[in-house]
């Protein structure tokens, strides 16, 4: 028999990305619908190492399902990568009478999870949250497509001034490990050329490109850089194309703009109803899994699969795109 769960503590870990508070609006009123508590847990596991834990009622959760960031705060916690921490965390949390806990946060959030459940018997359900997409067992994570408009809108309005001046600009997006934010910002901005950590695209092939441009006074190029390809960084690969082959370059650094703003309709919705499943999926005896939406349906991975398999992103999006540019 699983443990009957009276009182959920929820957090946010790692970055911030729009949607985190919708999730956890979403996680409070259906708490209340099974009359379970809720308790927040802020600044993530340093919250629950240092014990800043506060109820959340019904009403505490108005008014944020448009807004960006979290709420909740978030923060790194080195402590609870020590034993010393994770058992302060539970202790704290047991003070606190929390029976559960709902994790939104990335691979490191949920590595931390998988690490404490082995350790503790207070289970956790891990929600995708970060921009970066880059978590196996869902199709989007929450943040991802707030992101990429964000980051698409600000590269329309780069298109307008490069345009004007026909120049060959150099826009850089987040994305360390993962080409997912590169790759559809890209697409839906009509990039030229798409440098992501995935695949290896050399620098030559865009010159190509760039030649036959001008031969064809196509003299406008716009390319989206994520900031982990394997040319470096949009600085750097700029600086390569004026130093070896004269092309000027314009760069542009997207940066942090791109996990603000409130939280388009897409990750609104994931998130209500990866907050409503998480819930649920406690109610229903479901311990210690993350969970996704896949092909519209509900999934459940183990931690251990969440953080060690990888989601492979769609190449085939990688060729469409460099047709579609010539
Ligand atoms: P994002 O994808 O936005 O970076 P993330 O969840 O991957 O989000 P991290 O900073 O990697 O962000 O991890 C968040 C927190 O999870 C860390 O600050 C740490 O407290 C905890 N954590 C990460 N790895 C471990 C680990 N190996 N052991 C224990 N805790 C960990």
């Amino acid at each position: 028999m699983t443990k009957e769960i009276k009182k959920i503590g929820v957090f946010t870990s790692g970055g911030d990305a729009p949607g985190m508070n919708a999730a956890v609006r979403a996680v409070v009123r259906t708490a209340k619908y099974y009359d379970i508590g809720v308790a927040a847990i802020y600044q993530g596991y340093k919250g629950m190492v240092e014990g800043n834990i506060q109820p959340l009622s019904t009403r505490s959760v108005a008014n944020i399902i448009q807004r960006g960031g979290t709420v909740l705060k978030t923060a790194r916690s080195e402590e609870f990568r020590n034993r010393d921490g994770r058992m302060q965390a539970y202790e704290n949390l047991k003070d606190q009478k929390i029976d559960a806990c709902i994790v939104i946060g990335g691979d490191g959030s949920y590595t931390g999870a998988n690490i404490f459940t082995s350790e503790y018997d207070i289970p956790f359900i891990g929600l995708p949250g970060t921009i970066d997409n880059d978590i196996y067992g869902t199709d989007l994570t929450i943040g991802f497509d707030t992101a990429v408009n964000t980051a698409m809108e600000a590269i329309d309005k780069i298109r307008d001034t490069g345009s004007s001046h026909d120049r060959l600009f150099f826009i850089e997006v987040m994305g360390r490990h993962a080409g997912y934010i590169a790759l559809h910002t890209g697409i839906g901005a009509g990039a030229s050329t798409i440098f992501i950590p995935e695949t290896v695209t050399p620098i030559e092939k865009l010159i190509e490109k760039l030649n036959r441009s001008s031969k064809s006074n196509k003299l406008f190029n716009m390319v989206v850089v994520a900031e982990g390809n394997e040319n470096g960084d949009a600085m750097t690969i700029a600086k390569k194309v004026k130093e070896h082959y004269g092309y000027e370059a314009r760069v542009t650094i997207l940066g942090h703009l791109q996990r603000g703003g409130s939280p388009t309709s897409v990750d609104r919705v994931l998130a209500t109803r990866l907050g409503y499943s998480a819930v649920k999926c406690l109610v229903e005896g479901d311990r210690n899994i993350a969970l996704g939406i896949i092909n519209d349906k509900l999934e459940k991975t183990s931690f251990a699969d969440a953080i060690s398999k990888k989601k492979d992103i769609n190449k085939d999006l990688l060729d469409m795109a460099n047709i579609l540019s010539l």
